[in-house]
């Protein structure tokens, strides 16, 4: 079971700000803004490549419906998908990053060159 699945079962800890029976949304253990919140499907997906358009249309309000329960729908807020090696995801666990709480900086992100070949 993945860290996140253990999570979603309870069988992890996590700092919880809202879920209901399909999707949960839990503080990040290592933020990179004041409000660093993750926010997933109980289910099982590997990455957003992998998501179906139902479950997506489910989602969508929930995220929502975080973004409100802190406030981030009045002072904003930024929405990060990182999506398979390129996009330097570490959980195969489908999950968005929910920043907020500051202006957040926007900046050049490669670490590399450009690879010519996958
Ligand atoms: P990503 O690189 O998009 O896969 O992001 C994974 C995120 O999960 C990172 O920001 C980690 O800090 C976070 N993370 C890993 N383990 C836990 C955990 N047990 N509880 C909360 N956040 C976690
Ligand atoms: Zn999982």
């Amino acid at each position: 079971m993945c860290i996140f699945c253990k999570i979603a079962a309870g069988e992890m800890p996590s700092n919880k700000v809202l879920e209901d029976d399909e999707f949960m949304a839990f503080h990040d253990i290592n933020p990179i803004a004041p409000i660093h919140i993750l926010i997933i499907p109980r289910m099982h997906v590997e990455n957003f490549q992998s998501v179906s358009p139902e479950l997506m249309a489910k989602m969508v309000p929930f995220i929502q419906s975080v973004a409100k329960e802190l406030c981030l729908d009045q002072t904003g807020y930024r929405l990060v998908v990182n999506n398979g090696r390129d996009g330097g995801q570490e959980v195969p666990h489908l999950h968005f990053h929910l920043l907020g709480g500051a202006r957040l900086k926007w900046t050049h992100l490669a670490k590399d060159e450009t690879h010519k070949s996958l």
